[in-house]
């Protein structure tokens, strides 16, 4: 297993193209760049922690292929405690990070793509799954980060990917032949992308018989021949540029850091295609990917949630309000939003089942709700801290004048709450707090691992409404 340091340095010797603000980056310096660092940091964590005595037995386990330790991240989950951990361990990395460490996207990709190779295979005599093995092993061998990759650009969304004006709007094969296939098209929100090693692209829907090309599932390096990416803009992103103090969490950024990936013309061998042409599996592993990434929600925007809690609370006492009853009630209120989340992502993994490949896979209906949960708990969590925190949360002065031979003294005497307290550490808190509130970490909540009417979509579909009216049926003695 790898350390941050190493897993930092080993990033260095890609050789990825990543644009951000109209410039080219330079590839090995990417972890040094302010407005990248963050993300790569908050990545770095899920493997220092993997060495952190307290938090052991969360990211170890014992690879099912080798029996070697590995990093959790990299592993496919063999018992439903396996998936408990999995959710506890989210949540204690986010409690250490504040924001999205990225690496649960390949995980869960790899997951997904180990069941459902598996009974591809078996349905259709391919052969995909042995190869997934092979790269599985691969990414465990030497602890590789995996960037998940589904969502496409889409286009028009009443149209189906080969109706298209533009055949690129969905990634498909342009070419085959006896090495290998070609792809073409792009990738969106691709979160932890540009400090992976690998990306794993998947279909992004359930495909017709028509859209073959469209049914591709492959592994690639994410600095292979034709591959580029574009870093997304952040809410406060340029306050990177400026202090500390100014951006919150300037340790570890606010949420994942994602780009849009376009994959010009990329060759894959044929050792790394894991779906191509197989239509009707296309649907199953989105389906499962997304059960999979959506488990995790009540995990890591737990842990998210445990440190706005805590940011509200000091902002609380050092303004010196925290014995007020509307405080306390809000605080409460805010820790039963999420343990709510939380209790959510357990249920689903606890009620997981075997898969037959051997691996476990969460109760689906029960993970889509802890996602959904995310998309409008999170903003109530939020609403609460801001309540709490107060108007100061969007009027406050920069570091810079904090630092003012002439005006830093009013700022410092004037932002002042309880004597005790440095007006600097106040500040600190309230940014924190500012940051993780407003912005692209709601957004991110919205609409990571998929919009909330995704997850309506599998209600109808795995609910099963038809036992639940028979019942009632039963129950007043309708034959
Ligand atoms: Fe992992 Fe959460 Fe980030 Fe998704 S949002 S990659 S589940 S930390
Ligand atoms: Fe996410």
């Amino acid at each position: 297993m790898l350390t941050g340091k190493e897993y930092i340095e080993s990033l260095r010797k890609r050789n990825i193209k990543v644009y951000f603000m109209g410039e080219l980056l330079d590839s090995a310096t990417l972890s040094e760049n302010p407005f990248l660092r963050g993300h790569f940091n908050a990545a770095a964590m899920t493997y220092d922690m993997a060495f952190d005595p307290v938090c052991k037995d969360l990211l170890n386990v014992s690879s099912h292929l080798t029996g070697k330790t590995i990093n959790r991240f990299t592993h496919v989950h063999q018992s439903c405690e396996d998936l408990v951990k999995k959710v506890k361990m989210l949540r204690a990395i986010s409690l250490r990070t504040g924001s999205c460490y990225q690496r649960c996207v390949g995980c869960d990709a790899l997951n997904a793509a180990y069941t459902v190779t598996y009974e591809m295979d078996k349905a259709l005599g391919t052969q995909y799954h042995e190869r997934l093995k092979k790269f599985l092993l691969y990414v465990q061998e030497n602890d590789l980060m995996v960037a998940g990759a589904m969502t496409d650009p889409k286009g028009d969304r009443g149209l189906s990917p080969g109706k298209q004006a533009d055949p690129d709007l969905f990634v498909h094969v342009v070419k085959r032949d006896d090495k290998g296939i070609v792809i073409r098209g792009a990738k969106c929100h691709m979160t932890g992308m540009i400090n992976s090693h690998e990306m794993l692209v998947m279909p992004t829907m359930a495909m017709g018989p028509d859209d073959k090309d469209y049914a591709v599932a492959c592994a690639l390096p994410v600095d292979a021949p034709g591959v580029l990416h574009i870093f997304g803009r952040q809410t406060n992103d340029g306050r990177k540029a400026d202090g500390d103090l100014d951006q919150g969490n300037p340790r570890f950024a606010v949420v994942g850091g994602e780009c849009l990936t376009v994959l010009e013309d990329v060759f894959v061998p044929w050792e790394k295609v894991f779906m191509c042409g197989e239509t009707d599996f296309a649907g199953l592993l989105v389906e499962r990917f997304a059960s999979y990434h959506r488990q995790n929600y009540g995990g890591c925007k737990g842990g998210v949630s445990d440190i706005v809690i805590g940011a509200a609370a000091l902002a609380a006492d050092m303004g010196g309000y925290a014995k007020a009853a509307h405080v306390k009630d809000k605080l409460n209120q805010m820790i039963h939003l999420t343990e709510t989340l939380y209790c959510c992502s357990i249920a689903c993994s606890a009620e997981g089942a075997k898969t037959a490949s051997g691996a476990y896979y969460v109760n689906p209906l029960l993970a889509n709700c802890s996602k959904h949960n995310v998309t409008s708990l999170i903003y109530e969590i939020d609403r609460l801290a801001q309540d709490i925190g107060g108007g100061i949360l969007a009027t406050m002065p920069s570091e810079k004048d904090m630092n003012h031979p002439e005006v830093g003294k009013y700022v410092q005497k004037y932002l002042r709450g309880t004597a005790s307290v440095p007006t600097e550490d106040r500040i600190r808190v309230l940014r924190l707090l500012e940051n993780m509130t407003g912005g692209v970490a709601l957004v991110e909540s919205m609409h990571g691992a998929g919009s909330p009417q995704a997850q309506k979509v599998m209600y109808s579909k795995l609910a099963n409404l038809e036992m639940k009216k028979q019942c009632v049926k039963d129950l007043v003695g309708i034959k």
